[in-house]
C-alpha cells in the first residue's frame, strides 16, 4: 500500500469520529502523491506525514460559567498546537455548538498549509468552544470568555501561541478575552489578533479575509482571461467574511445577489446593500429577514438555496461543507466558471471534484481565505516593534501577499503537472515549506 494510504487510514483508525479531520487530511494527503512518492523513502523513515496528521498538542477543558439568572452552565474548551515548525501556533478561536475536537482539528491541519503559504512566520493552530453565542447577552458572553479565558491563558503567549476570532468569536470576544488574560498573566502583549484599534489591533484586520478573498479571486481571474468586473457573484454566508468579501466585489465592479445565515437566505437582485448587512448582522446582530423587510429588491427564503441562482462567481464564505454535489451541478449547468472559498472547506469532496472535472476555477480556501490570518501576522508585528501601520499599508501589504499566494500555488500545480488544480498547488506549496522546516529542526 502507498504511503499516502496507509496514512489515511490511520488517522481514519487512530481518530474515530472525526470526520471533517479524517476530510481535511485526505484532501491534503491525496493531492500531495506525487510529492510523497518522490520522496518516499525519507519522509517514510522519518515517519513525516504521522508526524504532520498528530497534533504536537491539545487541550480539551472545562468551561463554566453563570448566565443572568444565576444558572449555571458548562462548555468545553479545545486548542490544538497542531505544528510549530515555522512559528508559533496561530489560528482562530470558533464559539459554535458544532464544535467537538474533531472540527478543531480540521481547522488546525488546514492551518498549518494556509498559514504556511502567507509566506509570513505562523504554525498552526485552532481553538474554540461548544458555547453559543446567539442570544446571549453582553455580560453572559463576557462571563464566558472570562472563564475560557481563565484556562485558556496557561498554554498560549505572543511567542507561542496566539488564537484570534472564527465563526462565534469577533471584536467583542476578543476584547474581553484580552482583558483576561492581561489581568491573569499581567502581560500586555500581542498574545490574541483582530483586536481592537484602541488596543493593539491593526487597521483592515476586520475587513482582511473578505477583502483577500477577492484579491486572490481577482489574480486568478485574471491570469485566466477573465475579470470581476461586471460579474455576477452568489456569497453565502453573512459574517465577517462574506460582508467585507461583498464590499471587494463591489468595489472591483461586481453585482453581489445573495447571501445567507443559519436560517435563511436573501436573493437581492439589485446587489447586496453593505451597509444595511452590517446594521442588520453586525449592530443589532439580527437575522437576515429584517434585511429583506428594510428592501424591496430583496427576497427572503428559509432554508438554503444561494447556490441555486444563476451567478459567474461564487464564494461560499458560510462554514465546512455546506457546497455539495447537487449545488456544484446546479452552478456548473447555470454557467458559472469560478469557485472561491471565503469559510475553511465550505466545499465537499465530491463537490469540489465535480466542479475541477468541468472546468470551473477552484480556489481553495487555504489559500483564498488565508487574507485573514496573513493580516493577523501583521498585526503581531506591529504589536512587537509597538508602531501601528496605516489602513493602505496594511492593504497593500495583503494584496501583495494574496496575489503572491495565487502564484505559488500556480507554480507548484505546474512544477508537478498538474496546472490550473489550485488544491494541488496550494496543498503542495504548503507542504513543501512546513516539510523543509520540520526536516532541519530534526525528529521532534
Ligand atoms: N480564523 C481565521 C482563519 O480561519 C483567522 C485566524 C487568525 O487570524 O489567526 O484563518
Amino acid at each position: 500500500m502507498s504511503y499516502v494510504d496507509e496514512v489515511i487510514e490511520q488517522v481514519v483508525a487512530q481518530n474515530p469520529a472525526e470526520p471533517e479531520f479524517h476530510q481535511a487530511v485526505k484532501e491534503v494527503l491525496e493531492s500531495l502523491r506525487a510529492v510523497v512518492e518522490a520522496n518516499e523513502e525519507v519522509f517514510r523513515r522519518d515517519a513525516l506525514l504521522e508526524r504532520l496528521v498528530n497534533p504536537e498538542r491539545q487541550f480539551k477543558f472545562r468551561v463554566p460559567w453563570v448566565d443572568d439568572k444565576g444558572q449555571v452552565h458548562v462548555n468545553t474548551g479545545y486548542r490544538v498546537q497542531f505544528n510549530s515548525a515555522i512559528g508559533p501556533y496561530k489560528g482562530g478561536l470558533r464559539l459554535h455548538p458544532s464544535v467537538n475536537l474533531g472540527i478543531i482539528k480540521f481547522l488546525g491541519f488546514e492551518q498549518i498549509f494556509k498559514n504556511s503559504l502567507t509566506g509570513l512566520p505562523i504554525g498552526g493552530g485552532k481553538g474554540g468552544s461548544d458555547f453559543d453565542p446567539k442570544g446571549k447577552s453582553d455580560r453572559e458572553i463576557m462571563a464566558f470568555c472570562q472563564s475560557f479565558m481563565t484556562e485558556l491563558c496557561k498554554y498560549i503567549g505572543a511567542d507561542t501561541d496566539v488564537p484570534a476570532g472564527d465563526i462565534g468569536t469577533g471584536a467583542r470576544e476578543i476584547g474581553y478575552m484580552f482583558g483576561q488574560y492581561k489581568r491573569i498573566r499581567g502581560l500586555y502583549e500581542g498574545v490574541l489578533t483582530g483586536k481592537g484599534l484602541s488596543y493593539g489591533g491593526s487597521l483592515a484586520r476586520t475587513e482582511a479575509t473578505g477583502y483577500g478573498l477577492l484579491y486572490f479571486t481577482d489574480e486568478m481571474l485574471k491570469c485566466n482571461g477573465k475579470s470581476i468586473k461586471g460579474a455576477t457573484i452568489a456569497v453565502s454566508g453573512a459574517g465577517n467574511v462574506a460582508i467585507y468579501a461583498i464590499q471587494k466585489a463591489q468595489q472591483l465592479g461586481a453585482k453581489v445577489v445573495t447571501a445567507s445565515d443559519s436560517t435563511g437566505w436573501i436573493y437581492d437582485k439589485d446587489g447586496i446593500d453593505v451597509e444595511l448587512l452590517k446594521e442588520v448582522k453586525e449592530v443589532k446582530r439580527a437575522r437576515l429577514t429584517e434585511y429583506a423587510a428594510a428592501r424591496p429588491s430583496a427576497e427572503y427564503h428559509e432554508g438554503r438555496g444561494v447556490w441555486s441562482i444563476p451567478v459567474d462567481i461564487a464564494l461560499p464564505c458560510a462554514t465546512q461543507n455546506e457546497l455539495h454535489l447537487e449545488d456544484a451541478k446546479q452552478l456548473v449547468a447555470n454557467g458559472c466558471y469560478a469557485v472561491a472559498e471565503g469559510a475553511n472547506m465550505p466545499t465537499t469532496l465530491e463537490a469540489t471534484e465535480y466542479l475541477q472535472k468541468n472546468g470551473i476555477l477552484f480556489a481553495p480556501g487555504k489559500a483564498s481565505n488565508a487574507g485573514g490570518v496573513a493580516t493577523s501576522a501583521l498585526e503581531m508585528s506591529q504589536n512587537s516593534e509597538r508602531l501601528s501601520w496605516t489602513f493602505e499599508e496594511v492593504d497593500g501589504k495583503l494584496q501583495n501577499i494574496m496575489v503572491n499566494i495565487f502564484h505559488n500555488l500556480d507554480d507548484a500545480a505546474k512544477r508537478y503537472g498538474m496546472e490550473g488544480n489550485y488544491v494541488a498547488g496550494a496543498n503542495i506549496a504548503g507542504f513543501e515549506k512546513v516539510v523543509d522546516a520540520m526536516t532541519a529542526q530534526g525528529i521532534v
